[in-house]
């Protein structure tokens, strides 16, 4: 009997043991246009006032409080984007747009709903005691000068590079985006739109892990399908080290005879685990090695690489991805929060439970009653990718015997953020 040399490792002890060996990676200036879903590796201050000077926060006439209800003698135009240069003397009144700075003098505006011009004069239907500052954004109303504005760590979205467009900026200090290598081993594997030979079948780990890369913010690299032969691995590994800071794997570090990427890794780098207590995904490997340069040679000046060896079948390969794979790479990129967001869902079925090993189910959720329902998406055979496809979230189920009975309360791990607003 074949026996691994590996010991098995929790969950937690395996996240632990990742963790501890990646790190962020360095801030550069990154094109705003290039930095959505990018982490902030700086803290920006606003170097001036928002807004730069009173601006009218409607389209009106900028006027003077103290002119009462009168009507008033209209004096020009401060249209946005220019300085008119008009003074609001004593009963005049200036036609101003949204935005425009607002003229000496005036110390309100009143919206054109409640105005109307006719022949020079400005006849006002307020109905109320006019204020100062009616209508008027003061000086450094939305962001004052000095005051930080975004902090490092805070992740890029559609409004944080807008606050960043605002104080001036194109580029932002931001952590890189992790390259991440996905290569595929077995010489059973063929690329698509090929006939498929007797014994093959078509790659379909290297599309879903290069798309589960990008979608947990790394920046796929596809190093193609690799055989089962010592040499080739080789060539591909090194390739790897030196194209990317993070190399991901699958097939190949079962207990067959072909299985040759454990030992390769072993005599290359260190092993930090060799197999994982989980279902599925038992022979999950990770391993860090030095990096590479493009001719091979050991790159001392870079970081050591990760590498996630995963296993072939195609469910256990993305089930592994997201438990670990993604907070690796949402750590190098600078994220705080690296694991899937959870609920605790109620089980809308029976689920068995395997007496060796916790699983990790994949179910569909629905909401009832405010609550989270699971149900299972079917056979949970680790070839099956149908019971990943469309699946919402991955059940954690605890080892043990017999089953967990519908209507008990089970944490699960959420595929997709969008559930926890549901
Ligand atoms: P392995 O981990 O190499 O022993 O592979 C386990 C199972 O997953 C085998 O049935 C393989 O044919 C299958 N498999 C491995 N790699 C892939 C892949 N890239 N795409 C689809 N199936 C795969
Ligand atoms: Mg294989």
């Amino acid at each position: 009997m074949r026996e691994s040399p590996y010991p098995m490792v929790s969950v937690d002890h395996a996240l632990a043991s990742i963790l501890r060996h990646v790190a962020p990676l360095p801030a550069a200036a990154v094109l705003l246009p290039d930095a959505l879903g990018l982490v902030l590796a700086e803290d920006l201050r606003a170097p001036a006032d928002q807004p730069p000077f009173p601006a009218s926060i409607v389209d009106g006439f900028a006027l003077r409080v103290a002119d009462g209800a009168a009507p008033r003698r209209l004096a020009g135009e401060q249209m946005a984007g220019v300085v008119a240069g008009i003074v609001v003397e004593p009963g005049a009144a200036v036609r101003i747009t949204t935005g425009a700075p607002i003229p000496p003098g005036a110390d309100a505006v009143v919206m054109v709903e409640r105005a109307d011009e006719l022949d020079g004069l400005v006849t006002l239907h307020w109905g109320q005691e006019l204020r100062p500052g009616l209508g008027i954004r003061p000086m450094g109303a939305d962001v004052l000068a000095g005051q930080q504005v975004l902090a490092a760590g805070q992740a890029l979205g559609p409004a944080e590079l807008g606050m960043a467009a605002s104080l001036g900026l194109s580029s932002v200090p931001a952590h890189r985006r992790p390259r991440v290598g996905v290569f595929s081993t077995g010489d059973e594997l063929m690329p698509p739109d090929q006939p498929l030979g007797p014994g093959q079948i078509y790659d379909s780990n290297r599309p879903s892990l290069l798309a589960a890369v990008a979608q947990a913010g790394g920046q796929p690299i596809d190093l193609g399908i690799v055989r089962d032969r010592p040499g080739e691995l080789e060539q591909a590994l090194a390739a790897g080290l030196a194209a990317a800071d993070l190399l991901v794997t699958s097939g190949g570090v079962s207990m067959g005879e072909l299985d040759l990427l454990k030992p390769l890794l072993a005599g290359w780098g260190q092993v930090h685990f060799g197999r994982v207590r989980m279902k599925p995904g038992k022979p999950l490997t990770f391993a860090t090695l030095p990096a590479r340069q493009t001719d091979g040679a050991i790159d001392p000046g870079q970081p050591a690489r990760p590498i996630f060896a995963l296993p072939g079948n195609p469910v256990s390969a993305l089930v592994t991805f997201h438990l670990f794979v993604r907070p690796a790479i949402r750590r190098m990129a600078g994220h705080a929060a690296v694991s899937l967001p959870q609920v605790i869902a109620t089980l809308g079925q029976p689920f068995p439970l395997d007496p060796e090993r916790p699983e990790f189910h994949r179910v569909t959720l629905r909401r009832a009653e405010g609550r989270f329902v699971a149900r299972s998406t079917g056979s949970q055979a680790s070839s099956r990718l149908l019971s990943a496809s469309g699946a919402d979230g991955l059940l954690v189920l605890e080892q043990g015997e017999g089953v967990a009975p519908a209507g008990a309360e089970r944490p699960v791990l959420l595929l997709d953020d969008a559930w926890l607003a549901a």
